[in-house]
């Protein structure tokens, strides 16, 4: 099997790194499910997180509103794949996936909050027009996420029936 044929020489890594791709795009459902998992069990420390990361105290007051919030965060992460999709992403190095080589992903956001899991992520907020906006923008978990660089994949598109991005395809160059 490719993936585990490479750890012949002292400095040939263990996997290469397509092997190594395809082993995380596998275990990406497997991963999403611990990390939910986790997550669930965690929900009652939910609250303070949010005041940690968004800087806003009144997350950890209004301990049960949050705690409901992270509730159904976690709940539409599970049914948006989220995390699997992330993984798969970080395991591309960060690359759109499902995508042709004559294809790209091309759009402006309108700020319909559809991409924040729903519009139900606990750091999402809505002005009176209705647009949305984060709550830990620019900060290093923003970074660390997916958020910055969305949409990362068709599937990102399809799932959150994002109005805006689409992938198009590139008309080839005409050569001389
Ligand atoms: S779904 Fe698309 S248009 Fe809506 S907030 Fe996300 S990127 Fe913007
Ligand atoms: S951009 Fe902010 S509100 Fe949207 S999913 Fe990411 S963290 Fe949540």
């Amino acid at each position: 099997m490719r993936w585990l044929c490479t750890a012949a020489t002292p400095n040939s890594p263990i996997l290469d790194p397509l092997a190594l791709k395809v082993v995380i795009e596998r275990l990406s459902r497997p991963i999403e499910l611990l990390v939910l998992g986790t997550m669930f069990v965690g929900l009652p420390l939910a609250p303070l997180l949010m005041a940690a990361f968004s800087g806003r105290l009144a997350d950890a007051v209004e301990y049960w509103r949050s705690l409901r919030l992270a509730f159904r965060h976690v709940i539409e992460m599970y049914r948006s794949g989220a995390t699997s999709r992330y993984v798969r992403w970080r395991a591309g190095n960060r690359q759109p996936s499902l995508l042709a080589p004559c294809e790209r992903i091309e759009g402006e956001c309108i700020h319909c909050g559809q991409c924040c899991t729903n519009k139900a992520c606990v750091f999402v907020q809505f002005d009176a027009l209705g647009r949305s906006s984060c709550r830990i923008y620019g900060t290093a978990l923003w970074r660390w996420l997916s958020c910055g660089s969305y949409p990362v994949s068709r599937e990102d598109i399809e799932v959150y029936r994002c109005p805006s991005f689409r992938v198009i395809r590139i008309q080839p160059t005409p050569s001389n």
